[in-house]
């Protein structure tokens, strides 16, 4: 009996550890500091990729600027892309500053706001580290003349998102803006453009686009609530970085 209740504390105990979040710490020596770096994804080739472009840097602060007009779907749609990747501390952080526009009430424009700095703003960012990468998204609420922030208007009609126009949802009754990850997810794809990445799901008008799974986050964000990025994918962002040395 007490053998059969240590067999059954033991699986549980066991199924239990599985179960648990991959959150690991992988420490590294970079420049004699010890280096942390946290990743739960299960991408071999991208966190090897990510840290060796660490590795290969000898000093703890670099900072690129990219800059790009990217043109897809056969030159149809023009993205500004405009972000900066830096090391420092040991870590790999993805800069990007955004002005969010509202055709609406100004408290609603406020709410907004407050919505994607308190709410999507932390869904965006662990999506990110779990390829170990800092993103750092400085998000400003209102008008700015700075051509170096990026401009996104939002609108309630997800069907007309893109990377400059992105979804916001607001209960028809109260007109309070409503915090919904449905939200954060799109917006994600839509900030993600703003890194370079073309969409991924299949348009007879984009014959030449490159088709990715599912679960990718440039093909269905509307529905999946695990998403994930490829080698590929992660690679492009970093490309600047990593692999012009
Ligand atoms: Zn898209």
């Amino acid at each position: 009996m007490l053998k059969l209740k240590t067999i059954i504390l033991v699986f549980f105990a066991v199924s239990y550890c599985y179960s648990w979040p991959v959150y690991y710490p992988s420490t590294f020596l970079f420049q004699n500091n010890p280096y942390l770096y946290y990743v739960d994804n299960n991408n071999l080739q991208i966190n090897s990729y990510i840290r060796s472009c660490l590795q290969y840097f000898s000093y703890d602060r670099l900072t690129r600027h990219v800059s790009y007009n990217f043109l897809t779907c056969n030159g149809h749609y023009l993205t500004k892309i405009n972000y900066k990747i830096r090391i420092l501390n040991g870590r790999i952080e993805l800069l990007k500053s955004i002005l969010i526009q509202y055709d609406g009430p100004n408290r609603q424009l406020q709410m907004i706001c407050d919505s994607m700095i308190n709410y999507c703003y932390h869904y965006f960012r662990s999506f990110y580290l779990r390829y170990g990468l800092y993103l750092k998204l400085k998000i400003y609420c209102g008008t700015s003349d700075d051509e170096s922030i990026t401009k996104i208007n939002v609108t309630p009609y997800i069907d007309y998102v893109d990377a400059n126009n992105w979804a916001i949802k607001f209960d028809v009754n109260t007109g309070e803006v409503l915090n919904d990850p449905l939200i954060c997810r799109i917006n994600l794809h839509e900030l993600t453009h703003l890194f370079g990445l073309e969409d991924a799901y299949y348009d007879h008008h984009c014959p030449n686009r490159q088709l990715q799974s599912y679960y990718n986050l440039m093909t269905n964000p509307w529905t999946q609530e695990y998403l994930e990025l490829t080698f590929n994918q992660i690679e492009k962002i970093l490309y600047p970085l990593c692999n012009d040395r």
